[in-house]
Formats: C-alpha cells, sequence, structure tokens
C-alpha cells in the first residue's frame, strides 16, 4: 500500500516539495511522465546523483535505470564530462555566434555514425524531429509522413498521434490542441507490420515525404523490429522515393557507436539523435547525405533555427561523452552483458513465482512486461498488467530500486552500474513476489 506510514516515512520531504510544486507548476512537474500518474502516489524529488545512484531529498538511495531518460550511459555526474561542462562555463554560457567546439562535436558525431555527412545541433530529440520531418517535406516537396502506433517522437504536432509513452500513460493518445489540419497529413501504421505501410503507401501514392520509426523502439516498451519489417521499409521508401526517418534519440550512441543503422545493418536517409549525444545537457540533432543537408538554411530554403542551438556548455559535454564512447567502444559490450543478465536474473524469478511475463531486449534497452503473448507492437504492450507493473513498480522503490514510472518506457542501463547492483535489482523482484 503506497499510502501507508513506511512509504510516508521515507517520502515525506519528497511529497512536501510536490505538493508545493504543484502550487506554481502545472502537475508539479516540468514533462508529464515524472509525476508518477500510472503508478499512483507521489513523484520522488531527486537531490544529486553519482554513478548509477540516486540520492532524493529524503536522503534516500536509489539504483537508477532511467539514468534522465537515458542521456547517462556512462552514470552520473561522469568526471569528464562535468569537467568539461565547468571549464567551459567559466568562459561564457551563449554567444550566438559560431564556436570552435560546433564543428568538433559535428566532425566527432558524423566520424562515428555510418551514412551521414552533416549535422545540424537544436535543443531536444522534439526538435530534431520536428525539423527532420521539415526538411523531408521541403526535400520530396510531399506533406505526409507515416508513423507508427506507440512510436514517441516528441511533443510537436504531427507526432502527438498515438504517440506511446507519456501521451498513452495520460490517456491522450491524441493530444487536444492538435488541429484536424495537421492530424490528417500523420498516417499510423502498427509496429512490424510491413504490409499495412505498403496499403498506406499505396492509398498515398506519389504524397508521402517520409516513413519516421523508432529503429528499435522503447516507448511501448522495447521492441525490435522483424528483419522483414526493417529492411521491408528501406526497400518499400527507396522505390517509392519516401525518406526513411530513424529517430534515434534513444537507440543514437547507446546500441554501440553507429546506433541502430549500424546494429541492423541499415541506412535511414535522415537520422535523429538526442539524449546521449548531449551528455545530460540539452542537446538534439538530426544528420543525412550531404545533398539533402544542403535544403537546410543558410545554404537551402527549409527554415530552421535556435538562439541556444549548439550552446558552448552543452557542445562540451556532447563532446566529452562521445569522446569517452568512441575512445571506449567496449563500454556498449559491457552495458549489453550487464543488460542480458539483469534479463536472465528478472526472467528466472518470475518464471519460479509463476508471474505471467515478457522481456524484450536490445543492447542495453530492456522492458518487462505483465502479459501472455509476444510485444511486437503497441497493441501488445498495451495488453500488459498495470495492476502487476504497480505492485512491481512500488515494490522497487521500496527497496531502492528506480525504474521508470510507466509500463510503456524501456529502462535505460548506465555503464556504472555494478553487478552487486545488479544482484540486488533480481534479489527485489524476488521479494516482491
Ligand atoms: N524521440 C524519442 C525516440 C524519444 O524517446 C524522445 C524522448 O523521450 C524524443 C524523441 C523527444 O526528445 P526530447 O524529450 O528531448 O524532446
Amino acid at each position: 500500500d503506497i499510502e501507508n506510514t513506511e512509504h510516508y516515512m521515507l517520502y515525506q520531504r519528497s511529497s512536501a516539495l510536490f505538493t508545493e510544486a504543484k502550487k506554481y507548476i502545472p502537475g508539479g512537474v516540468n514533462s508529464p511522465v515524472r509525476a508518477f500518474k500510472a503508478v499512483g502516489g507521489d513523484p520522488i524529488f531527486v537531490k544529486e546523483a553519482k554513478g548509477a545512484y540516486l540520492y532524493d531529498e529524503d536522503g534516500n538511495q536509489l539504483i537508477d535505470y532511467i539514468a534522465s531518460w537515458g542521456p547517462l550511459i556512462l552514470g552520473h555526474a561522469h568526471e569528464p564530462v562535468i569537467n568539461a561542462v565547468i571549464e567551459k562555463a567559466k568562459k561564457g554560457t551563449s554567444f550566438g555566434m559560431p564556436t570552435e567546439i560546433e564543428t568538433e562535436l559535428a566532425q566527432l558525431a558524423v566520424s562515428m555514425v555510418p551514412n551521414i555527412d552533416k549535422i545540424r545541433f537544436v535543443n531536444s530529440g522534439t526538435e530534431a524531429c520536428m525539423s527532420a520531418v521539415r526538411l523531408a517535406r521541403g526535400y520530396t516537396g510531399k506533406d505526409k509522413i507515416i508513423k507508427f502506433a506507440g512510436c514517441y517522437h516528441g511533443h510537436s504536432d504531427s507526432f502527438l498521434i498515438q504517440a506511446g509513452s507519456g501521451a498513452v500513460t495520460f490517456g491522450s493518445p491524441n493530444s487536444p490542441g492538435v488541429t484536424q489540419g495537421t492530424a490528417k497529413d500523420t498516417l499510423l501504421a502498427n509496429y512490424n507490420d510491413l504490409e499495412g505501410v505498403k496499403a498506406l503507401a499505396e492509398a498515398n501514392k506519389g504524397e508521402i515525404a517520409a516513413i519516421i520509426l523508432e529503429p528499435v523502439a522503447g516507448n511501448m516498451g522495447c521492441i525490435i523490429p522483424t528483419d522483414e519489417f526493417i529492411y521491408g521499409l528501406r526497400e518499400l521508401c527507396t522505390q517509392e522515393g519516401i525518406l526513411l526517418l530513424f529517430d534515434e534519440v534513444m537507440t543514437g550512441f547507446r546500441l554501440g557507436k553507429g546506433g541502430a543503422q549500424e546494429a541492423l545493418g541499415i541506412d535511414a536517409d535522415i537520422v535523429m539523435f538526442g539524449k546521449v549525444i548531449g551528455g545530460g545537457l540539452p542537446v538534439g540533432a538530426f544528420a543525412a547525405r550531404a545533398e539533402i543537408m544542403s535544403h537546410l538554411a543558410p545554404e537551402g530554403p527549409v527554415y530552421q533555427a535556435g538562439t541556444l542551438s549548439g550552446n558552448p556548455l552543452a557542445m562540451s559535454a556532447g563532446l566529452a561523452m562521445l569522446t569517452e564512447l568512441n575512445n571506449k567502444p567496449e563500454v556498449f559490450a559491457s552495458l549489453a552483458q550487464k543488460t542480458e543478465y539483469l534479463h536472465k536474473g528478472i526472467a528466472k524469478v518470475l518464471t519460479e513465482k509463476g508471474v505471467t511475463h515478457q522481456i524484450n531486449r536490445y543492447g542495453s534497452m530492456i522492458s518487462v512486461h505483465f502479459c501472455e503473448d509476444p510485444v511486437v507492437d503497441f497493441a501488445s504492450s498495451a495488453k500488459g498488467n498495470n495492476d502487476t507493473f504497480k505492485k512491481y513498480f512500488h515494490g522497487m522503490l521500496e527497496q531502492g530500486v528506480y525504474l521508470p514510472p510507466s509500463a510503456f518506457e524501456s529502462y535505460f542501463l548506465n555503464d556504472a552500474l555494478s553487478y552487486t547492483d545488479l544482484d540486488k535489482t533480481i534479489e527485489a523482484v524476488k521479494t516482491i513476489f
């Protein structure tokens, strides 16, 4: 019972801070999923974090499986990143003029990721996806896009159509405020359903600018594309003159240096980044071959801009993070091994306890679903038992393990997690069930 006294004692100060926050901030948070609405109870207010651990305002230590929703792949307050930001801040925080470090980060990103020549930095994953779609429309001269139910590409209007994770958690798959005019240009398909996409392409022949997807989905739990689906999309796009947009905001610099393109062996036409590329500061980016990027202002006519884009603090964090990953690529294998260890440990416990479940995993993305059938798309993900999920989430929290507070989110492992942490996590699952 999350309202019990023990819980209250553990999170007294967090609850008081939440009450205060609600007076001045809608729902007390600046991004909805933080509010614990899907799982009940009050959110935890964090005070500081180091490595794999969060320290909250009540002095509890939590093992963190969110890592700020993905960016902190090497753990919290990672020294090379923090030091780079501190040193940069002493020299001024924003100029609105070109700086050398933007080229340094661009050059490094382009060298790590296959199939891209140029990259434009923005301030969030939302901006990256929104701008990439505008570029795709400007480049192809077509208006419509195909997106997949349960895929999230940020909160810009075109994408808030069955948008997965936060949007679905709040039961508003189609947000009020998105006009019919905008919504009509977003065609909806089901993940891993190539035939459905082909039918949409046929019915809208010559009108589709782009197919946008999470190449490994993380916003309806972790969902892996079938080979037939993902290779089929590439082929269809090439045949029909449609651009294939990979939203690598989660997968970029997480599944490996070259992200999902490299892991799946597929060239996308435009790739979007966020999270890891900013090392924990607000950065997003979109990238493509020079021929496509040349359509972007000021080289071409497709407008896109930002007062704080390429901000020196954000660039220094991103550069320090990508430099670490580029110099120590073994991190990706280490993370995948840890994730596999966690997968096997949790699966063993749930099987022994007779708890119906499915676990999906790809690299360092993993999700536990309390349902019978394989989770391959949004509909199968939505079948998960939310009561069991709530019990699991709060049970883990009381034992000092912080999981995403929604059944539709993937966990993001960070490499500061030790095998002792993983064992504690598996033990906690055993205790709950
Ligand atoms: N695309 C994907 C796949 C995401 O997971 C997210 C955020 O979680 C976004 C885009 C939006 O990024 P941001 O929250 O930085 O705007």
